[in-house]
């Protein structure tokens, strides 16, 4: 199907999930991102907003789609995890990271070689490498014949999505094509790493590939401080994307650090004076009256927590509340990761209770 929106320059080529996976298809998206356009394309983490990554005039492409700032670095996509060494240069420690997470939801940043352009890198002399599981993402990378540059296919300041329905509220008109994969399995970004050296990384983004898993495979693995904390006046970010804000919902969003049931009784109260969205456990639904309830998943299953959030921050946006309430998430395994994007969309607004 193709649509054309008022006042938007193309004509995106819609592709079904059905056909995500046909070989005609993947051919043609590998044309169009050959010949210098854009396709969106499902991966494992978030849908990618696609470009070849070793084209300047893609990858500025991308930065004008987005309305992304083109200091703030391009993760590139690779089919296969030795595939890194045509674009960076690797090394032992990118090996072993790479024998025990790709393919999967784990960039590495690494020096970059010439035939990666700076427009791709922001200028910088490091690139972002990733080498996704998503069968369609791997089999369009493969078909490309050329690493992807992808970030999330969100307009700057927008969630990032995780259906196709999102992508194409963001991104209609402003791509190429957008291929439908259906709900992205993790629903977080990436986990990112900086190589310090033999041995050594820095946790610049937390993601599904979690802290203690890193752990297993590198002995020093540090966690950079902006991924808890509010970056410093003048800190100079590790990671550029540090810098800039995140996604807020435009009501308010407050995250509640409490007992279940004080939690729940000021939430009960509040209702009464305030419009308010509650993002909840599903087993606290029947304790909450409220017409703006986004359940999340079950308290202690994190995996079903992260898939949903996006989705629930744009649909709870959608509707308007006067705040937003959610549970301050734990900051063990990957609730880390979680914990990192609400209290960014919160901009570190936690309530204690009582
Ligand atoms: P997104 O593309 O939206 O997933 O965001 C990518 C993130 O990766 C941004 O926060 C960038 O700052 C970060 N990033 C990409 N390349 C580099 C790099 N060479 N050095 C440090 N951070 C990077
Ligand atoms: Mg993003």
């Amino acid at each position: 199907m193709t649509k054309q929106r008022k006042g938007l320059p193309l004509k995106t080529l819609h592709i079904s999930q059905d056909a995500s996976h046909s070989s005609e298809v993947l051919c043609r998206a590998a044309d169009i991102l050959r010949r210098g356009g854009l396709v969106v394309f499902p991966t494992e983490t978030v849908y990618g907003l696609g470009g070849d990554a070793t084209s300047a005039a893609s990858s500025q492409k991308i930065y004008a789609a987005k309305g992304r700032p083109s200091d703030n670095p391009l993760i590139i996509h690779i089919a296969h995890p030795e595939d890194a060494a045509r674009y960076a240069y690797v090394c032992p420690t990118y090996e072993r990271l790479a024998k025990a997470f790709m393919p999967g939801p784990l960039t590495v940043i690494l020096p970059k070689r010439d035939i990666v352009p700076p427009e791709t890198t922001g200028g910088l002399d490091s690139v972002a490498v990733r080498c996704p599981s998503h069968p369609v993402a791997r089999a369009l990378i493969e078909a490309c014949g050329v690493a992807i540059a992808a970030p999330s296919a969100n307009r700057s300041g927008k969630p990032s999505p995780t259906c196709a329905a999102h992508v194409a509220d963001d991104m209609d008109g402003l791509v190429d094509m957008i291929i439908d994969g259906g709900e992205c399995d993790i629903g977080l970004e990436s986990t990112i790493v900086r190589i310090d050296g033999e041995d050594a990384v820095t946790l610049l983004r937390p993601g599904a590939i979690t802290y203690d898993a890193l752990c297993m495979v590198v002995s020093h693995v540090t966690i950079a401080s902006a991924v808890l904390e509010k970056l410093a006046e003048n800190e100079r970010p590790l990671s550029p994307g540090m810098k800039y804000r995140h996604y807020a919902p435009d009501a308010p969003l407050v995250l509640l650090d409490g007992e279940r049931e004080d939690v729940l009784a000021f939430l009960c109260e509040e209702q009464k004076s305030k419009q308010c969205a509650v993002l909840c456990y599903d087993e606290e639904v029947s304790s909450l009256e409220s017409a703006m309830l986004y359940p999340v998943g079950r308290a202690d299953d994190i995996a079903a927590q992260a898939k949903v959030l996006f989705r629930h921050l744009r649909d709870a946006d959608r509707a308007s509340p006067d705040v937003i309430y959610a549970h301050l998430p734990p900051r063990e395994g990957l609730g880390l990761a979680l914990y990192n994007r609400m209290i960014r969309a919160a901009a570190f607004a936690v309530r204690r209770i009582p």
